[in-house]
């Protein structure tokens, strides 16, 4: 039987139908709505999309977003002026600095120069700290989406084996750590971990979060397991869509037409055959990482302009 589909887009609209509530009840208890500043540096085309994306959700949610755009020459010194004049605006709530940044950008010390109150994303190094001793904290997006998906989807956590693959600051390894307080066992692989596949065909519950285009192969999946594919790679090479996707698939044509398709870390045809469940790419996890964005800053909101919230 193929594998059944983790509505990751359906999820991610009851989440943002929950925040629009909350920023109307925001606005008529204190007059106000939540506001959110995106930072954008350079003209990297995904990240144009993804900042487009976000400003347009926030938008149906009633949430107030400004795009900040700041050359691909600017100076670490600008961006992190830019990031301390948005911290200092009493009416932004929340900040989100587009990564990755063009290259000689030093990422951490922006992040470090971001206000936690207004840590939308939850890299400061308070936030994560946080979210590892267990306080309320601004949790990253992506795997706060992913543990929203499993639960809404009836998919149980607590007691199964889940296996992480990467240990990136802003999805595996928040991710391990949020399956592990949720009581899963947790193993965390990279790119430095020997026969993946051993560890991987192990997971109850699987998460390739590794930037590799279909890259996790049936092989690699034990049969029934539950499968969230992170991943979001820009093909632009059309007979590898036909051979990933199938000759009969509409992707080959919408790379032809359009210059690219999206595919994620697991190839889609081989888990489809061999996992119980699976988040399709575009459509699972990337529509739940902009829901919890909208939460995150109602969230800002809130703490900051309701101070009996805390
Ligand atoms: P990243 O920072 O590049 O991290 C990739 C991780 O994969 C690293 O930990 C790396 O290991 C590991 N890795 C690389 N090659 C591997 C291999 N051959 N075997 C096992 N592990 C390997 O990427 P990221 O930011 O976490 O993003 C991962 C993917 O998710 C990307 O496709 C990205 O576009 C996507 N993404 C999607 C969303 C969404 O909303 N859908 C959000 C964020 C990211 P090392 O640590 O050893 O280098």
């Amino acid at each position: 039987m193929p594998a059944r589909i983790l509505d990751g887009a359906a999820v991610a609209r009851a989440i943002r139908a929950e925040v629009a509530a909350g920023v109307s009840e925001l606005k008529s208890r204190i007059g106000t709505t939540p506001r959110l500043a995106a930072v954008l540096v350079g003209d990297d085309p995904a990240s144009q999309v993804y900042v487009r994306t976000k400003i347009a959700a926030c938008g149906e949610a009633g949430i107030r977003s400004d795009e900040v755009r700041l050359p691909a020459s600017a100076t670490q010194d600008e961006v992190q002026g830019c990031v301390r004049r948005l911290n200092e605006e009493r009416d932004v709530d929340g900040i989100l600095v587009q990564l990755p940044l063009p290259g000689g950008l030093d990422r951490v010390a922006i992040v470090l120069a971001l206000d936690p109150e207004k840590d939308v994303d939850g890299l400061h190094p308070l936030n994560a700290g946080r979210l590892l001793m267990k306080l309320d904290a601004m949790v990253p997006c992506t795997p706060a989406g992913i543990i929203d998906l499993l639960d809404r989807s009836g998919l149980p956590i607590a007691g199964r084996h889940a296996v992480v693959v990467g240990r990136s600051e802003i999805v595996g390894r928040p991710l391990s750590i949020m399956m592990s307080q949720r009581d899963a066992t947790v193993t965390v692989c990279h790119s430095k971990t020997p026969d993946l596949a051993s560890f991987t065909r192990q997971a109850d519950i699987l998460i390739a979060a590794v930037g590799r285009p279909a890259f996790i192969r049936r092989d690699h999946i034990r049969p029934g397991a539950i499968v969230v594919d992170v991943g979001v790679n820009r093909l632009d090479d059309a007979r590898a869509a036909a051979s990933i996707f199938g000759e009969d698939s509409p992707r080959p044509r919408q790379v032809r037409e359009r210059g690219y398709t999206l595919v994620g870390d697991v190839h889609p045809r081989e888990a489809a055959e061999r996992a119980g469940w699976l988040t399709p790419v575009p459509g699972g996890v990337g529509p739940l990482t902009v829901a919890c964005l909208l939460r995150n800053t109602l969230r800002a909101a809130l703490r900051r302009r309701t101070p009996q919230s805390r």
